[in-house]
């Protein structure tokens, strides 16, 4: 089956791009073809979604209008939600309870903006008081105007909504492109906004190589914002093409998050929680904690029975029952993991567990989740994301030892800290230097709550209404209200 790009409300094929097999990374087989979109039809994109913005009215339309088609996304998306995780998994590989959580949770998103967009209706504008009492003030949010959304393939539909669903609610127009190798469900999601009613040019999906189909929309004009979620270099590039025009940039980048341990936590809690926070999705996760500190009275014992659970990790197709960890997304995430393995190895790193393709898995992208000791503070496997089900767990002594090794990294996307004792839990929460942090947990995701990160993690905040405000100007309307004339030229 081939797919097509969805622009201006019509199904087209690509102009000359052709198109591309994509593969399900627990089989290697063949799923489906995918369009593979040119500089011509990013343009044919982006111009109808000028259009829609600029004359057709969305951005005009009321809250209230526009929330009425989030409502109908959402359903569109909950009715098919069996259907679309079954998707999600033979195109990147999860296990399927984990993507009827991710396509739960991208309904919920469209709801959650629905929800804002009529709040800012009854809200009405913020009046000002000026201390020149001549004058009255209000500032006004409006909608940046086109939308430039680009994904990776680590939580196709869910990223996918976490930009489209602030963008339409804020009045913005939007050219979606996803990660070559996971655009399946960003297509039902088109299929869905196509059904929604949405009218032509709002919403454009371009599948396709980033170098061409996302390059051509950081490059155009025509955008007005670029919203992106990925690596960090092509993070830097997107920047920097923002910078040539002045568009405006939200970027959710890579991390290399630490989790810390104090000696009064919870044994089997810890244990748990660290495996969630390393193993969900294969562990290809931005925010994933990678990088485990134990104090030292624990660290033994929590290592020891890190090691055993993490051995009884069921492997395997993510649409068997049972399975909580399946295949990497791809042959070269599968490549590159293991590279980062035998590097780590090299530096002087110890496999406590894990580390290469699990017996009986000849085909497929499997690797065994993953626990690494005696990793050297400058090396890559401590330093570098990895993303990937490897963990690299080390001891520590005392609580500002911790904060240290904790906030010495150039990334700042999450931290978490476990500790019996409260106020120690928040005193390090307060220390961490990143934008998401969890106290006694790892990875649990709300849309309500801000989300993004510091230093090289990002900029910009998605989610709650700061993942609206993404998506909005601010302007300021003052009226002279006073009777007397001006006087300044004229007396
Ligand atoms: P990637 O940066 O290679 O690709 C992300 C997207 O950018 C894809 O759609 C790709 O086609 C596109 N792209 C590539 N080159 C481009 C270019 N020149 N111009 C425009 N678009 C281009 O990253 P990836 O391999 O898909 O994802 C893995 C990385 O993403 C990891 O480093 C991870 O940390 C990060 N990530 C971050 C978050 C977050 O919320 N902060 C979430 C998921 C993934």
């Amino acid at each position: 089956m081939r797919n097509m790009l969805y622009i201006d409300g019509k199904w087209i094929a690509p102009a000359e791009g052709g198109y591309q097999e994509v593969t399900n990374p627990a089989t290697e087989e063949p799923i489906q073809e995918i369009a593979y979109a040119t500089e011509q039809d990013v343009d044919v994109a982006v111009k109808a979604a000028r259009r829609a913005f600029d004359r057709d009215g969305w951005p005009r339309l009321s809250g209230t209008q526009r929330a009425q088609y989030l409502r109908a996304i959402a359903q569109g998306i909950r009715h098919r939600q069996e259907e679309i995780a079954r998707l999600e998994v033979l195109d990147n590989g999860k296990p399927l309870p984990e993507a009827l959580w991710d396509i739960g949770d991208a309904a919920g998103c469209f709801d959650f903006y629905a929800d804002l967009a009529e709040q800012r209706d009854s809200e009405g504008p913020e009046v000002i008081a000026l201390a020149d009492e001549r004058f009255t003030c209000k500032a006004v949010k409006e909608p940046i105007g086109v939308a430039g959304a680009i994904i990776p393939w680590n939580y196709p539909l869910l990223m996918a909504a976490w930009k489209v669903a602030p963008a339409l609610a804020a009045g913005c127009t939007v050219v979606l492109k996803p990660a070559e190798v996971t655009s399946l469900t960003a297509i039902q999601l088109a299929a869905i906004i196509d059904e929604a009613g949405v009218p032509p040019g709002v919403f454009n999906l371009v599948t396709g190589a980033g170098s061409v189909a996302g390059q051509a929309i950081i490059d155009h004009k025509g955008v007005d914002k670029l919203a992106f979620t990925g690596s960090g270099p092509v993070g830097s590039r997107i920047m920097a093409a923002a910078a040539r025009d002045i568009k405006r940039v939200s970027l959710e980048l890579g991390g290399k998050s630490p989790f810390v341990v104090f000696d009064d936590a919870d044994l089997e809690q810890a244990v748990e929680w660290i495996m969630f926070g390393i193993f969900w999705n294969q562990g290809q996760v931005c925010s994933a904690t990678s990088r485990v500190l134990v104090q030292e009275g624990l660290y033994p014992r929590l290592l020891a029975r890190l090691v055993e659970e993490t051995r009884k990790i069921r492997i395997g197709n993510g649409l068997d029952e049972g399975v909580l960890l399946g295949p990497l997304v791809s042959k070269r995430q599968h490549e590159q993991v293991l590279g980062a393995i035998e590097a780590a190895k090299a530096a002087g790193a110890t496999v406590a567990c894990g580390g290469q393709r699990p017996a009986g898995f000849d085909k497929g992208y499997y690797l065994e989740p993953t626990v690494l000791t005696d990793v050297p503070l400058d090396s890559a496997a401590w330093v570098e994301e990895i993303f990937g089900p490897v963990v690299c767990v080390r001891p520590f002594a005392s609580e500002p030892e911790a904060i240290e090794l904790a906030n010495d990294s150039r990334f700042g996307l999450a931290a978490a800290v476990m500790s019996g004792d409260e106020a120690r839990a928040e005193r390090v929460a307060a220390a961490f230097q990143a934008g998401i942090v969890w106290i006694n947990c790892s990875q649990p995701t709300f849309t309500e709550a801000p989300w993004g990160g510091y230093k090289e993690s990002g900029i910009g905040r998605e989610l709650g209404r700061w993942g609206l405000d993404n998506y909005l100007e601010t302007k300021q309307i003052t009226r002279y209200t006073s009777k007397q004339p001006w006087g300044w030229y004229i007396k």
